[in-house]
């Protein structure tokens, strides 16, 4: 595999698309499941890999199940809600696009007897009954100590660095930046480390990202070392600048969520590491929480996370990252996340 020498051009549409609208399927028999993924844009994790694992689960568990995408539209994602509601799903399972929306829909599912699932992103201020995720912290924690890596074997002295942060209105980009707030800011403080720019990017808008960082390279007189980029398609607008700008391969940049685009990248030299969170145990482990609720069980989970707003110990299962660099691309390949061909074309 490390010998694969000629790359695919980091196209989106070469890394498959196995979406194909919205689905109903299974036997016709109750418990149905409801789910509401995001939107197809922020990350290609949703549809390239959510949903697949997913439909997976419900169908290994011989569910009824309606898996549709909000596409980034608040009113849409209400909308969505309320047809599943009516349609008689059991369960309902949403990846908010913001709290105040996401609060909305799990208390009007909740008055009317249907329970629910925060998946992926916890609702603050929410009524679900599970968060089901990863351990969000940790994921930034690789980040922040992947940058470092990559900067300490460049051998840079006193590098700028650029935030791209996630959408302030998803409470993971808050779990991230802390986790890498916590290897980062002691660095600033003794001044080992310079931060140059730290911005949030509006819902995770990868068009936005780039004229973002463009902005943060122009302000600081080209002066950017390496950047913290919240997830791989934040991190491929700032490359896409990088190469405007000849600095591709030399500022190394980070990413999440281990894309066919971001190991792409990775593997040719223009990012310097992506955090692969192994979306099918998620979707297993969500599933199994909803097949529960639906036959009125309350599994335990071992573990709660302390909603900021309103300080609800809210049952949780949070799974572990890993962080993968040109080294170990190969893992994702190896669990089954995405194929050979998604990621590399032969030489
Ligand atoms: C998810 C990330 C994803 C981002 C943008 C976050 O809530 O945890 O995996 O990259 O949203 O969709």
């Amino acid at each position: 595999f490390a010998t694969v020498g000629l790359l695919a051009t980091g196209s989106l549409a070469a890394c498959g698309d196995n979406s194909g609208g919205d689905d109903q399927a299974g036997s016709g028999q109750t418990p149905k499941i409801g789910v509401i993924l995001p939107d197809s844009k922020s990350s290609a994790r949703w549809e390239g890999a959510d949903r697949k694992f997913l439909e997976e689960a419900f169908k290994a568990a011989n569910v009824e199940y309606d898996i549709q995408n909000a596409q980034g539209d608040k009113t849409q994602f209400q909308t969505i809600a309320d047809q599943m509601i009516t349609s008689g799903v059991t369960v309902l399972m949403i990846v908010n696009l913001d709290s105040g929306t996401g609060k909305a829909v799990l208390d009007k599912a909740k008055s009317q007897g249907v329970a629910t699932i925060d998946y992926d992103r916890l609702t603050l201020g929410g009524s679900a009954e599970y968060y089901v995720s990863f351990d969000n912290v940790a994921v930034g924690k690789l980040q922040g100590e992947g940058l470092v890596k990559c900067l300490t074997d460049k051998g840079v002295k006193n590098p700028s660095i650029a935030y791209l942060n996630g959408s302030p209105t998803d409470n993971n980009a808050t779990l991230f930046k802390s986790g890498y707030d916590s290897v980062l800011k002691p660095k600033f403080d003794s001044k080992e480390y310079t931060k140059a720019a730290d911005d949030s990017v509006p819902d995770w808008d990868n068009a936005q990202a780039a004229t973002i960082f463009e902005q943060q390279l122009t302000k600081t007189g080209g002066k950017i070392d390496g950047v913290l980029a919240a997830n791989d398609g934040l991190g491929n607008a700032a490359i896409s600048i990088l190469k405007k700008n000849g600095l591709n391969g030399r500022v190394p940049v980070t990413g999440q969520d281990a894309t066919p685009e971001g190991l792409q990248n990775i593997l040719a030299g223009d990012q310097c590491m992506t955090v692969y969170k192994a979306v099918k145990q998620e979707a297993k482990a969500a599933s199994d929480l909803a097949i529960g609720l639906a036959k009125g069980e309350r599994k335990e989970t071992g573990q709660t996370v302390k909603d900021p707003e309103g300080g609800r110990d809210v049952p949780s299962v949070l799974l572990n990252p890993k962080a993968i660099s040109k080294e170990n691309v190969k893992d994702v390949i190896d669990d089954g996340y995405v194929t050979k061909d998604e990621v590399c074309t032969e030489a």
